[in-house]
């Protein structure tokens, strides 16, 4: 319920009093929950590892860390860390898609009194009513959860007699959870991505524009698993490099949910006049986007991704019905995914904002789209007339020169950029 970690450790450290605090307060560590990575059945193994190591990738250049996976979650532990440096690593966990809830925990012996302590520590300057929640996952335990939480409970009611007890809407929820060899304490949590791991559903190429639209269906893929590959269309050289730039901070933006983000970046302003040249007229745009699409193609073939994916919205723009989608759909082989297909602008605007890319997307630009608009744009393409311009133009060379003439740039959240020729 908390939008911040846990307030009470962090400050702990600001206060200077980590070291014998820290120790009788017990090791703060972060507890990762997990969702439907757990309902993999056989599989799981597979997924685990895959989130392993996209944590590992995530917590770049923070202090060595321990991982220890157990069915739901998983536990990191930084002997030695200063605990700011913990809630950092608990900070960048919330990025990494698979995981459902990031705790900042405490974890001590597996003792009454001691758990009874740390949990009193706990709600030191709260306000307002609290419940305890306690669970077994070892049995041998001498007191039964119910028992647990009752005792504690009435220790912190004893403590801080302005907090009252609310066990169905608490403000406040401290959590016991008795493991084999240790009990973790901890106070409400901060929820994470949910989704799958990003690679686990394999690869995929995006098409990135400057615009709101496809920096959140990116996010949606790379929630269902896909590691992405970006792909922009500048004016160029019609237009300034200012859209570049914008899908340059856009990746590095989207570059938190997976690490090592590659963008390709295509100069795309001849290409869209020798389709005016030949006389797309009112196809022009719809021209434009099925090169976009056989560029992407050419492009994924190389990258061995095997969907491309888009930020088209059903009606939303004129290249967007569903006669213009069709045809677009005509234009390549492989699957075209549109994860914002049936969702309203405001609610693609509100994921925009929650990612951080929508101040980013709402910076001017020369779109290369704007440029070489026709006055009328064709609602209801016909796919024989598109295949007739492009027939004119050996579209499908044009596509392999584009695509075996991008640039590649490594925006990087974490750091470490480096740009390099592809
Ligand atoms: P967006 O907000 O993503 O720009 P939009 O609502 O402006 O989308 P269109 O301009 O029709 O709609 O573009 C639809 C989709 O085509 C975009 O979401 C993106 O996936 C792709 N696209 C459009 N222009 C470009 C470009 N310059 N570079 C790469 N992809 C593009
Ligand atoms: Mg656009």
């Amino acid at each position: 319920m908390s939008a911040s970690l846990d307030s009470t450790t962090v400050d702990a450290r600001a206060d200077g009093a980590v070291g014998t605090a820290a120790q009788e307060l017990g090791e703060l560590c972060v507890l990762l929950k997990l969702g439907e990575i757990v309902l993999k059945g056989s599989n799981r193994h597979l997924f685990e590892r895959r989130l392993q190591n996209n944590i590992r990738a995530a917590a770049k250049g923070l202090p060595e860390f321990r991982l220890s996976q157990r069915k739901g979650i998983i536990m990191l532990r930084m002997p030695g860390a200063s605990d700011l440096e913990v809630a950092q690593l608990a900070e960048r966990m919330r990025n990494v898609m698979g995981i459902v809830w990031v705790h900042l925990v405490r974890r001590v012996a597996k003792d009454v009194d001691t758990v009874t302590q740390v949990a009193v520590q706990a709600m030191a300057d709260r306000s307002g009513s609290f419940a305890v929640r306690a669970r077994r996952r070892d049995k041998r335990f001498p007191m039964i959860s119910s028992e647990l939480a009752g005792h504690v409970g009435a220790a912190i009611k004893r403590a801080y007699p302005h907090l009252t007890v609310n066990l169905s809407q608490p403000d406040h929820t401290v959590q016991i959870e008795v493991d084999k060899d240790e009990v973790f304490v901890f106070t409400d949590g901060i929820p994470g991505q949910g989704g799958l791991p990003v690679g686990m559903s394999g690869r995929g190429l995006v098409l990135l524009s400057g615009g709101i639209d496809s920096p959140v269906a990116a996010y949606r893929m790379m929630r269902r698993g896909l590691r992405l590959d970006f792909l922009h269309f500048s004016g160029m050289p019609f237009t300034g490099p200012e859209s570049i730039y914008k899908a340059y901070s856009l990746v590095r933006q989207l570059d938190r949910f997976q690490n090592g983000s590659r963008l390709y970046v295509v100069p795309f302003g001849k290409a869209q006049q020798q389709l005016r040249n030949s006389g797309a007229e009112r196809l022009q745009i719809v021209a434009q986007r099925r090169l976009m699409l056989k560029t992407a193609e050419a492009l994924a073939d190389r990258l061995n991704a095997s969907a491309l994916v888009t930020g088209d919205a059903l009606g939303q723009v004129s290249s967007q019905t569903l006669a213009n989608i069709t045809a677009l759909d005509d234009a390549v082989d492989l699957p075209i995914l549109r994860p914002l297909i049936g969702m309203d602008k405001t609610e693609i605007m509100d994921q925009a904002r929650a990612i951080g890319t929508l101040t980013i997307s709402e910076l001017p630009d020369e779109d290369c789209c704007t440029m070489l608009t026709p006055r009328q744009v064709e609602t209801a393409a016909k796919i024989a007339d598109l295949r007739q311009i492009e027939k004119r133009l050996d579209v499908e060379e044009l596509a392999e020169h584009l695509a075996s003439n991008v640039q590649l740039h490594r925006p990087s959240f974490l750091g470490e950029e480096e740009n390099t020729a592809a």
